[in-house]
């Protein structure tokens, strides 16, 4: 697939607006082209063995990790996560494409007793098809990578679309894939500016078999409607309002080190960020203190400099949103223990921020963030803080800090969520499922569960 237009799109540096790259404006006449591509190349890549597949993608983890440096460089550069995290992030990325390279040998089917003296049953497993991605740019490379891999493992194609603020981590890892051994089609990166005509192209195409999103609720809502029509297979993983639970019980140091974790990660912009925290009353004043003289010590900067712990904001949406929910919080009577403003670096930069005194009909309670601001609940009893915590139409990730273990048992299960962490912050590997309940999507990504999201079911019934 060749680009036909002259179309360019700038790609910037949000830590300084600094020009990064021109980056070809590809658009639906691409996207239908990309798509083509992969159906033609689809057959073949799934009549290759699971080990052939699996050494590719084997060599196309070696090669992420052998240029993660200049990978986190790119990432840090379009993006504005601290370089650190950046690496973290590749490395995480590439822990995804050599699970599923391993698990590309391991496409087991099934067997069922016949339901008739001379009928055998045999369920064999098949990979659904073309398959269209469409990512954010919150992160460039592993929520790409944790897509591709498990597809093509599978023997699926794909035509992903990456975030138009984040082409360049996305083209850099269709460079490797290529270099791979990946043959042509097989995988195909078209970034452009038109999201919702390369968005609708993706769901009307009828050779388009599957979607897998990770974005808003907002657009995966809409990528449903229009798959409706070809009747798309949907992985929806979308935004969440993660609960974060410290009862009296908890080993206070652990609960401030696993916020500060779940919080701040990314600057706030992650879909499992602990965007509710909930403490209980014994708790509750120690929580805020320590909270908030961790917070108040946060290096903020860009990403390249050493000792970074908070880069900027994406942009000034994002930048509009966070003051948006924190003067909502205040007018309704919210304390800020620390932050509350623009940095005084500028552009899109956003002071840490610890609020107490939070009620539940605060945006905040409602509504993802996606900033570094961290709000604190009191509660009194276990019930109120499960009710707290379910009152949310979405339900990815939830962590709480316990030491009591039927406590863990009851509050892990109660939980309305996809995922638990419980006395951690940290929950994503690649050795997880990775997914939400309610508004937050389907499947799942990551783990043995994963590769399923992208394999049909076919029983075949035989007569001896
Ligand atoms: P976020 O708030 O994380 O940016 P979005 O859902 O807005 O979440 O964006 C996620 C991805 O979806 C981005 O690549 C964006 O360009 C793309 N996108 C936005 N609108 C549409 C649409 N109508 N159809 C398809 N993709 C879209």
């Amino acid at each position: 697939m060749r680009f036909k237009g002259d179309r360019l799109f700038k790609v910037t540096n949000p830590a300084n607006g600094a020009l990064l790259a021109e980056v070809a404006d590809m658009g639906v006449a691409e996207m239908r082209d990309a798509i083509d591509a992969a159906h033609a190349a689809q057959k073949g890549w799934a009549a290759r063995t699971g080990k052939e597949r699996a050494a590719i993608l084997r060599r196309w983890h070696d090669l992420i990790m052998a240029n993660q440096e200049d990978l986190a460089r790119i990432l840090t550069a379009e993006m504005g996560k601290p370089f650190s995290e950046a690496r973290g992030e590749i490395a995480y990325g590439a822990a995804y494409v050599e699970w599923f390279a391993e698990e590309a040998k391991r496409v087991y089917g099934d067997t069922i007793p016949g339901h008739m003296p001379d009928k055998r049953i045999v369920v064999l497993k098949q990979p659904v098809g073309v398959v269209g991605a469409i990512t954010p740019w919150n992160f460039p490379n592993a929520m790409l990578a944790r897509k591709i891999a498990p597809a093509l493992a599978a023997g699926c194609t794909m035509v992903a679309r990456p975030s138009e603020f984040t082409p360049l981590s996305a083209l850099a890892l269709g460079v490797l894939a290529e270099r791979s051994g990946v043959p042509a089609g097989v995988l195909n990166i078209v970034p452009g500016l038109d999201a919702a005509g390369m968005g609708s192209e993706l769901c009307d195409n009828p050779k388009v078999a599957k979607i897998t999103f990770t974005g808003s609720t907002r657009v995966g809502k809409i990528l449903m409607r229009q798959g409706a029509e070809t009747i798309k297979k949907l992985s929806l993983e979308l935004g969440g309002n993660a609960p974060f639970i410290v009862f009296d019980d908890a080993d206070l140091g652990a609960a401030v080190d696993g916020a500060m974790a779940a919080k701040f990660r990314n600057a706030g912009q992650t879909c499992v960020c602990a965007n509710r925290i909930y403490v209980q009353t014994g708790i509750h004043d120690a929580f805020v203190e320590r909270l908030t003289a961790r917070v108040a010590a946060l290096k903020v900067g860009d990403g390249e400099s050493e000792g970074v712990a908070v880069g900027p904001l994406i942009n000034q949406a994002a930048l509009a949103k966070v003051e948006d929910h924190l003067s909502d919080a205040c007018t309704h009577g919210a304390t800020v223990t620390t932050g509350g403003e623009r940095h005084t670096m500028g552009g899109t930069f956003f002071q840490p921020t610890v609020l107490s005194g939070m009620t539940p009909a605060m945006k905040i309670a409602r509504e993802e963030t996606f900033g570094p601001v961290a709000p604190v609940w009191r509660f009194e009893t276990e019930d109120e803080a499960i009710a707290l915590a379910n009152a949310s139409e979405f339900g990815l990730a939830g962590y709480f800090y316990s030491r009591d273990l039927s406590r863990v048992w009851r509050v892990a299960e109660a939980l309305e969520v996809g995922m638990v962490g419980v006395n951690t912050g940290l929950i994503s590997t690649e050795v997880a499922p990775f997914g939400g309940v309610k508004q937050s999507g389907l499947g799942r990504e990551g783990s043995h569960y994963g590769i399923e999201d992208y394999l049909e079911i076919k029983y075949m019934c035989l007569s001896i």
